[in-house]
């Protein structure tokens, strides 16, 4: 079969070897620049590509396009493609045909990143042979080309999910549907709803469909749509430290009872045990004891910039929490805080509107350093509700500013609801240096 990849990311570059290596005659296209390494590795394998454009006619010649998720589905020469009678997927659904093992699919409009990683923590403190893969790691098709895994976590966008025609994950986690990426869904709600839904459209009766019990638009939908899959609903609320699954069934193993303990988990706030509940279920499901799921819980390590613990100095604990771009993270970030918070926030502000946060600002925060070039917004907003606000322009000097307020007991808390774009070069380099400047300050300390 000729096939066409659009896109040498590590997606497209996956895709394209598992393609070769299934012996496809394969052709590479990139409307930007590729990275070299990918581009040795298409070199090393002999399969021939393009950059800087996108040559139509060659691209023509293919039986099936695999499609990288940031190339839009309505691109003009793709729906002529597709009048053609020809599929255009993703290269989730391609690997997705070349296993038979066990996959666990999660997708969400938030968390996804952190539930995939703990997922795969708990399967592997079990002793099970998984991968991690999708949008963390390694592609889901790079993977599937030695295919020497048991069981596959793949984080999945709905990008991912809309180039999909038959992929069936045997457990699929929907974490919650919040507005996102609307400008490819025509900006309606229901259909970029649909697109996560497409995580479960394969699925058979005896697969399994973990979700939010709480979630508006997930459950709108299940009112509505009949859906094959058993499905456990999982409650955002919890009382206290402990994750408890009280004699309900997991249709894949059972009635069970559990009750996990998150006193020593470094997931932080309700939201984490979210998710956390739908990785136990999930591990539950593949076999792992409660023993390992209780030890993997207290060892997992999160990917840096979510509600990362930085140090404790001086009984101050600092937080490094970059990730969160938005309102709606800062909320979280907040919620789960159970000391005074000295809040570093600010930056670009991409027409926020803070009053979803401002009870939780009034309860926990202490101080605010505003980090951003232009801070007038923020300030404006706080003021009237913080007697402590200060200004800063570097991660340094923030920090510097935060510790004239952060007393013993307290934590300083970098959350900034808004973009890096005009200090630094990303949210990780805007953590990177918070990080750097608490160290620095660390030393000088000790
Ligand atoms: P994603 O991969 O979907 O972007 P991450 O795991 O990287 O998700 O988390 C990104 C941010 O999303 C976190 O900093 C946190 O603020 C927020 N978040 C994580 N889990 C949840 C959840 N279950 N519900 C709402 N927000 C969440």
């Amino acid at each position: 079969m000729k096939i066409a990849i659009l896109g040498g990311g590590e997606s497209g570059t996956g895709a394209a070897l598992l393609a070769k290596h299934l012996g496809h005659e394969v052709f590479l296209s990139d409307g930007g620049s590729l990275k070299e390494n990918y581009k040795a590795e298409l070199l090393d394998k002999g399969i021939p590509y393009e950059e800087g454009k996108h040559t139509w006619t060659s691209i023509f010649e293919a039986d099936e396009i695999i499609k990288s998720p940031g190339i839009p589905d309505d691109l003009p020469p793709l729906l002529d493609f597709r009048r053609q009678g020809k599929q255009v997927i993703s290269e989730i659904e391609f690997a997705g045909r070349h296993t038979a093992a066990t996959i666990i699919g999660i997708t969400g409009s938030n968390g996804k990143t952190t539930t995939t990683r703990l997922t795969y923590h708990l399967l592997k403190t079990g002793g099970l042979n998984a991968a991690i893969g999708g949008n963390v790691g390694l592609s889901f098709a790079r993977n599937i080309i030695e295919n020497k895994y048991d069981h596959y976590v793949l984080e999945l966008s709905s990008f991912q999910l809309d180039g999909i025609v038959t992929f069936r994950p045997h457990i699929a986690i929907l974490l919650n549907i919040t507005p996102d990426h609307l400008d490819r869904y025509e900006y309606k709600m229901e259909n970029y709803v649909r697109s996560k839904f497409r995580i479960a459209m394969n699925q058979q009766p005896e697969d399994l469909l973990i979700t939010n019990a709480d979630d508006r638009e997930i459950q709108d939908y299940l009112n509505v749509n009949q859906l094959a899959p058993r499905r456990i609903e999982i409650s955002t609320h919890f009382s206290d430290k402990k994750i408890r699954w009280v004699g309900g069934s997991n249709p894949l193993i059972g009635r069970w009872e559990g009750t996990f303990d998150m006193t020593n988990s470094r997931l932080k706030g309700p939201h984490n045990f979210f998710n956390a509940s739908c990785a136990i279920h999930a591990a539950k499901a593949v076999g792992v004891s409660d023993e390992a799921i209780q030890e993997g819980l207290n060892t997992f390590v999160n990917d840096p910039h979510r509600l990362e613990f930085v140090a404790e100095i001086n009984g101050v604990e600092y937080i490094n929490d970059s990730k969160a771009t938005n309102v709606d993270s800062v909320f979280y970030a907040l919620q789960a805080m159970e000391k005074p918070v000295v809040w570093i926030a600010g930056g670009t502000d991409k027409g926020n509107d803070y009053s979803p946060i401002e009870d939780l600002v009034r309860q926990k925060v202490k101080a605010l350093i505003c980090l951003g070039v232009d801070n007038e917004k923020l300030m404006g907003v706080f003021s009237p509700i913080l007697k402590n606000i200060e200004e800063a322009r570097s991660a340094k000097e923030a920090v510097e500013r935060a510790t004239i307020y952060a007393k013993s007991g307290d934590v300083m808390l970098l959350s900034p609801a808004c973009a890096s774009f005009d200090l630094f070069k990303n949210y990780m380099d805007r953590g990177d240096q918070f990080k750097a400047a608490v160290f620095e300050m660390m030393n000088v300390k000790c």
